[in-house]
């Protein structure tokens, strides 16, 4: 999906609680924020995220370390990343774009207090590497998870619970094999946790050819809930 493009993979532009967060910039996210309308400014980013160092989600992020902070000269932004993403002998994270930044966290289970929210970070799993995902809660904005790339197991309902949840719903039919959320995965997930929104992304190809907005029509009628696909470029008022 990714690499051929049959769906973009620049990652998510998230402002929260006044903040701009950049989660998961993979292949194609500087253009994708230089062609998008209104444009989204690297310069005004807050906070790059990374929840794991899989190329789809990171293969972007030095460029976009470097055009935040205007090559170097105009030092801003933290980074959150995992350990192996930071020191590992595959790390990702270029070591002379490191000063450019105000500051880098390497990320463990638990809640980060930042500037203006809180952060949990939750482990999740997923072949090879380390991989966390993210809920978000402010005393100003509703509570918001994102649950990527990982096997299902029995606790993500509850420790993900949130007004929105967007899911990595990469697999259509489930393949124990694979760690990967199936989209009965999802449906079991979102019936658990209740959000008054969620939303699919990281569609695999089984997903993409039953066309995701179709299912996601479907599924909102089956379970009541408010559940959206994501699109290319899509914006999303919460
Ligand atoms: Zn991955
Ligand atoms: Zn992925």
């Amino acid at each position: 999906m990714v690499f051929k493009q049959l769906r973009a993979s620049g990652g998510i532009w998230l402002n929260y609680a006044g903040k701009n967060i950049l989660i998961d910039p993979g292949p194609g996210c500087l253009v994708r924020c230089v062609e998008s309308r209104p444009k989204l400014d690297p310069m005004t980013l807050d906070y790059i995220l990374l929840s794991h160092r899989h190329l789809d989600h990171c293969a972007d992020v030095n460029t976009m370390i470097e055009a935040m902070t205007e090559g170097g000269f105009s030092p801003r932004g933290i980074l959150l990343a995992p350990s192996d993403a930071l020191d590992g002998d595959d790390r990702v994270i270029l070591r002379y774009l490191r000063s450019y930044l105000n500051g880098i966290v390497t990320l463990g289970k638990g809640v980060f207090e930042l500037d203006g929210f809180s952060l949990e970070v939750i482990p999740l799993i997923h072949h090879g590497v380390e991989t966390f995902g993210f809920k978000f809660s402010s005393d100003k904005e509703r509570s918001l998870s994102i649950v990527v790339d990982t096997k299902f197991f029995d606790e993500i309902p509850f420790l993900f619970k949130a007004d929105i949840m967007i899911l990595s719903v990469t697999l259509h039919k489930k393949r124990e094999e694979i760690d990967h959320l199936s989209l009965d995965d999802v449906l079991k997930i979102l019936q658990k946790a209740n959000p008054s929104l969620a939303i699919m992304t990281h569609f695999g190809r089984g997903m993409l050819f039953k066309k995701p907005w179709v299912i996601a029509e479907e599924l909102s009628k089956v379970t009541g809930l408010n559940i959206k696909a994501a699109s290319d470029g899509m914006k999303l008022d919460f």
